[in-house]
């Protein structure tokens, strides 16, 4: 298997990794998910980013090199809503080639809207495609609707956008069966929506904030991780493999040679980290804690081209 991942991979992708990172604007939320820090129920100080400090942290981030960012929010539609973030893409659209969203699920013509202001891709994940470990780590606030969920990667494409992200959180049922499902809608999608891109996410469970980690019976070893990024590759030539600083820095390196193709790099998970990294807390904690500079060597070390900019090769910077 990794042998026909790296080949494949290397066939469509070529020696490249993207690199982008993650810019947290709100830890507000209305979801009361079992599984993560910041859910409605955790007692903490709250951190909500005005558009002017956004622009501050998204300039530390344009500073480290990144012109592809992700914009990340919890479920916070009353401070974070589309106009915001309609408003804040037109503030970073100089500045950054490719804007990211991974928000709360929306409807086609608010992801139209999004698109308009610049946006061109969307991330969200499923969690899970096991209705009833849906509902049980889900029990209240607007996630907790599984089809509404299940529907909004149509509604992406609907509204037009370029890249649909998905992905399931790891470790909360067998990742074999996730596996499949994941699989299967991304097929279902690929057929239906030919202009839009598809790529997976491998986001596993970390150490959140108040999150009681002995509720998790499927948690996954690296060997099932490298195995499910090598069978979506297998099963996908074009998608993009996305791997985040969840995971350890060896774990990374290894993975790039078997089917990853865009990485996140010095990440902050806390909204206002970059400037203020201890002031906030965090949605989980960061496993790979390399500057963005380390990364890219590393990425160059293993023979690799680390992309900053992907849209126009003359722009980029090895
Ligand atoms: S996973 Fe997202 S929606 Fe759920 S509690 Fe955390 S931030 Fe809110």
């Amino acid at each position: 298997m990794a042998q026909q991942a790296r080949l494949l991979t290397l066939r469509r992708f070529g020696k490249t990794i993207r690199l982008y990172a993650p810019l947290y604007l709100s830890n507000f939320c209305r979801n009361t998910c079992r599984y993560c820090g910041f859910n409605t129920l955790s007692n903490f100080q709250r951190t909500r980013l005005t558009i002017a400090r956004a622009l501050q942290e998204a300039d530390i981030i344009a500073s480290e090199g990144f012109t592809d960012l992700l914009l990340v929010s919890s479920e916070d539609r009353e401070f974070i809503s589309v106009d915001y973030l309609v408003e804040l893409a037109g503030r970073l659209r100089e500045k950054f080639s490719f804007i990211a969203v991974e928000v709360y699920a929306m409807t086609a013509a608010e992801y139209g809207r999004l698109f308009s202001a610049g946006i061109e891709g969307v991330t969200l994940y499923q969690e899970t495609y096991n209705r009833r470990a849906y509902h049980y780590y889900h029990p209240a606030g607007p996630k907790s609707d599984y089809e509404d969920r299940l529907m909004a990667p149509d509604r992406m494409a609907a509204g037009g956008m370029r890249e649909i992200g998905l992905g399931v959180l790891l470790g909360l049922t067998d990742w074999r069966a996730e596996t499949l499902a994941l699989a299967e809608h991304a097929h279902y999608l690929m057929k239906r929506y030919w202009q839009s891109h598809v790529s997976f996410s491998f986001p596993r469970l970390r150490p959140a904030f108040d999150v009681d980690r002995s509720q998790f019976k499927h948690l996954l070893s690296d060997r099932n991780l490298a195995q499910m990024v090598m069978a979506l590759r297998l099963c996908f030539a074009d998608a993009g493999l996305v791997l985040s600083t969840r995971e350890r820095a060896g774990l990374r390196d290894n993975l790039i040679k078997l089917g990853v193709t865009k990485m996140s790099a010095g990440s902050r998970t806390n909204p206002g980290g970059y400037s203020h990294p201890g002031d906030s807390t965090g949605q989980f904690e960061v496993n790979d804690n390399r500057s963005p500079a380390d990364v890219a060597a590393m990425v160059r070390r293993q023979g690799f081209e680390p992309v900053w900019k992907d849209w126009d090769a003359a722009f980029s910077k090895g």
